[in-house]
């Protein structure tokens, strides 16, 4: 059954100077969607598809997928929606495609290596997707986690072209990827970046460890020069570059982010009227001002103190 769709008014994201800056929700659930557009949502940022994974013994059926990805994607018609492909490693295990006793499992076979290691599990996961955006009207883009180069690229965009999907894109949370953002800006139709892992990865700090957690700060200016990189890759390529991770979340950081090229932001629901509050304050060019001298500093609490207002 679908979801009756309720028109309510959004005001669109946008800074001083009339820029527009997509404020987009992440969701876990087509039940969530009603309230993230009650709040404001314009779309769908990050949709992750863990949760109809998890607990089963086999792969749900495409049919199954295919209901599932409709509820969702019937609530946002004419509206942006990106979804995460699965992303699930030893930390999150699924019995038909991880193994739980890798020793490091956010440096194992987690998001597009184990999905590429089982191949029939992806290509129906995309297939799922693509009938369900038939069904819609709502602008379906899907996007693959934990993705480290433009090869890894180029064979995820190009299966899901071949299964019927027109935009494809990739997470950026290897720095890696980051490091070689022209590269994969050049195959891949968007880049959204994911700091929760991107931050993990460039700090090599676990972020399910308490001990470390001083270093899972994406105010970093470590984090903030690839965000530059992935930024100026996407200007020089045409193509959007959001982020999804917690950071678009921080008003001040929102604003830094969006001087250092990102397009548009994603976030839990809830923080979605502070950071449109806060994107209206400032123009563009005051953005870029402030990334630079966030860029500029040496470390993630000197980066926060020179870069907020
Ligand atoms: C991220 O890594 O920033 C992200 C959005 O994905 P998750 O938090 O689900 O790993
Ligand atoms: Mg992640």
């Amino acid at each position: 059954e679908r979801a009756a769709v309720v028109a309510a008014p959004i005001t669109p994201g946008e800074l001083a100077d009339g820029t527009a800056i997509p404020l987009l929700a992440n969701l876990g659930s087509p039940k969530d969607a009603a309230a993230a557009i009650a709040l404001g949502a314009e779309g769908v940022g990050l949709f992750r598809t863990e949760f109809l994974f998890l607990d089963a013994k086999t792969a749900p059926s495409v049919d199954v997928q295919r209901v599932h990805y409709a509820q969702l994607l019937a609530q946002f018609p004419g509206r942006k929606v990106v979804v995460r492909a699965l992303d699930a490693g030893a930390d999150k295990p699924l019995s038909f495609l991880n193994d739980a006793h890798e020793e490091n499992p956010a440096l194992g076979l987690r998001g597009l290596r184990a999905l590429r290691a089982s191949e029939p599990i992806l290509r129906d996961q995309l297939t799922a997707l693509a009938l369900a955006a038939a069904e819609t009207d709502a602008e379906l883009w899907v996007m693959a986690p934990m993705v480290s180069d433009s090869e890894e690229t180029e064979y995820f965009v190009s299966l899901g072209r071949e299964l019927g999907l027109t935009t494809v894109g990739v997470m950026a949370e290897v720095p890696s990827l980051a490091v070689l953002a022209d590269q994969v800006l050049g195959v891949a139709d968007f880049v959204s970046i994911g700091t929760n892992d991107l931050t993990q990865y460039t700090l090599a700090a676990d972020r399910m460890l308490g001990s470390v957690a001083q270093f899972q700060d994406p105010w970093h200016p470590a984090v903030l020069r690839l965000v530059k990189l992935l930024g100026d890759a996407g200007a020089a390529a045409g193509k959007s570059v959001g982020v999804c991770g917690e950071a678009a979340a921080d008003p001040q950081l929102a604003v830094v982010l969006v001087g250092l090229g990102v397009t548009s932001l994603s976030m839990t629901p809830a923080a979605l009227a502070d950071v449109r509050a806060e994107l209206r304050t400032v123009t563009l060019a005051e953005a870029s001002e402030r990334a630079s001298r966030a860029l500029a500093a040496r470390t993630a609490t000197e980066a926060r103190a020179v870069a907020s207002a």
